[in-house]
């Protein structure tokens, strides 16, 4: 039986922090309720965006997490099997590609081998068709004067003022991105889509194009639309950073925002490097971690709620005796402008960063202030499948039969099965597991990592293991059947669990 939590709606999207904008009139690009699922998975998870004219927006996030797909729902090369798109209020669905105001650069260039760099740029020019009323087929094509001044001014804008006459197959990687960038702007888009346009050029020429690109969106006033997964040349380069994770917008804020106050603790693992721990809210303004209780600045919580607590590694400070936490530096690395150091409290880890040397060996007391610590909701606490009991002491869901206590159960019962995250074992040898997955995330929480896997039948699993595990890592999947609660299956309690999210 198929698991009836699919893929990511196990999972309460986390609602954005903050859009870019405040009247959606601002908007050129509204994306509202965009679902995308291809072969039964769904990679976009009713998604919903408004892009601000002009500005440089970037979907950030792992491999996979559907960036890709998202730019090309508004490119308009693939359709969203629900939800709309409207490019300055207008809706897309039946706008086809060629239609739209928008134009993409591909990570690879994609330039014609056999014409020139001019050519290569001409190339769409040539075939618009402009409105014109006093021809019999109501319109005109550009003329080879208007052609010429285009794209001269387009080659101008990427710096390549000289290389018309140049064949493409000389130039490098980052010239030839710029002629593929010079192509799509010479259309006059209203709107960029680089879908990562970077990507396939050497470190040295990427920070280069990265500080082109930023001049190209000033000179040029249009908004542009860029995926990444290096979230450094996000922060560096965008005005609003849009991240992205299994299909769900995670945060959408300006970059700095994004790195000082991150939503959840995807956003902050994801950016930068971040310590983070279990803990539960005392109260308004007190959170208890590592079995201390600390101040904090948030409020609003339950009581007794259980919270991620996420704190920067440059935000502890190394005092000479009034942190809350006191640990032995482990190991210290030199980084150029600062000291990396790895402290072990009472067992727990703490990656510190300081201008200030503590030697392996020494004892540190480390002060986390109030504003330093970023409490975030935890996204889920418990795995949740449906599952049928087939059989005493058998149960199966997500493709495989599990051993777990049926009492009170029959055969054939449909069951809620609540799976807690100490539950499950991941093997090495998938054919040690009852089913096979991948690892798709991997965060460390101070003494034990959560691990996050995708199985073969499209169902997350969180597991906490004291094992680090990689990422696309092939693992099996064993469950302590014991640990395991059963709960009769009722549609009606499930829709309304579901409604509340
Ligand atoms: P990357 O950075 O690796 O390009 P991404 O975040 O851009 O990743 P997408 O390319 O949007 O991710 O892919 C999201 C998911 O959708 C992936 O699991 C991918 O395999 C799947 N996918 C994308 N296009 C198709 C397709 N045409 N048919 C089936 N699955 C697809």
């Amino acid at each position: 039986m198929k698991p009836f939590l699919k893929k990511k709606t196990d999972k309460t999207p986390v609602a954005p922090t903050q859009t870019p904008t405040k009247k959606n009139g601002d908007n050129i690009i509204e994306i509202k309720g965009v679902t995308k699922v291809f072969d039964n998975v769904t990679v976009l998870d009713d998604l919903s965006l408004g892009i601000k004219r002009g500005q440089f927006v970037t979907l950030l996030g792992p491999s996979g997490c559907g960036k890709t797909t998202l730019l090309r729902c508004i490119a308009g090369f693939e359709s969203p099997t629900s939800g709309e798109i409207y490019i300055e209020g207008v809706p897309m669905t039946s706008i086809p590609s060629y239609k739209r105001p928008v134009n993409t650069v591909f990570q690879k260039y994609a330039l014609f081998p056999h014409l020139n760099v001019f050519k290569n740029v001409a190339y769409g020019l040539k075939l618009k068709k402009l409105p014109d009323a006093s021809k019999k087929s109501g319109y005109r094509k550009y003329t080879k004067a208007e052609i010429t001044e285009k794209v001269n001014r387009a080659l101008n804008l990427v710096g390549l003022a000289d290389y018309g006459y140049r064949d493409v197959n000389s130039l490098s990687g980052g010239q030839q991105q710029r002629v593929a960038i010079a192509r799509a702007i010479v259309c006059e888009p209203k709107v960029l889509l680089l879908d990562e346009p970077l990507g396939a050029l050497d470190l040295k020429m990427r920070k280069e194009m990265q500080i082109e690109l930023k001049k190209m969106h000033e000179n040029l006033g249009i908004t542009f639309i860029f995926v990444t997964h290096d979230q450094e040349e996000a922060l560096s380069m965008s005005d609003v950073v849009v991240v992205m994770n299994d299909g769900v917008i995670q945060q959408i804020a300006q970059p700095k925002k994004i790195y000082d106050e991150p939503s959840n603790a995807f956003v902050a693992d994801f950016i930068g490097e971040s310590n983070i721990f279990s803990g539960v809210m005392e109260k308004d303004f007190c959170v208890n971690f590592l079995g201390k209780s600390v101040e904090c600045v948030d409020k609003g919580f339950e009581k007794n709620e259980r919270v991620d607590v996420v704190v920067r590694p440059e935000d502890i400070v190394l005092t000479k005796g009034e942190g809350q936490f006191v640990g032995e530096v482990l190991s210290t690395v030199f980084k150029g402008t600062y000291y990396e150091m790895e402290v072990l409290s009472d067992g727990y880890e703490f990656t510190v960063q300081s201008q200030n040397e503590a030697r392996p060996g020494t004892t540190v007391s480390m002060l986390i202030r109030p504003d330093s610590i970023h409490i975030m909701k935890k996204i889920l606490t418990i795995n949740k499948y449906l599952g049928e009991v087939t059989g005493e002491n058998e149960v199966t869901f997500c493709e495989g039969s599990f051993k777990i206590p049926t009492e009170g159960f029959e055969t054939g019962d449909e069951v809620v099965v609540y799976v807690p995250f100490n539950a499950i074992e991941l093997t090495d040898d998938e054919e040690d597991g009852v089913i096979g997955a991948n690892v798709t995330q991997s965060l460390y929480k101070g003494t034990y990592y959560q691990v996050q896997v995708f199985t073969d039948s499209d169902d997350d699993f969180y597991i906490d293991t004291a094992d680090e595990w990689d990422m696309d890592d092939r693992v099996g999947i064993k469950i302590d059947g014991g640990k395991v609660r059963l709960e009769k299956y009722d549609p009606e309690k499930e829709e309304k669990d579901e409604a509340q999210g």
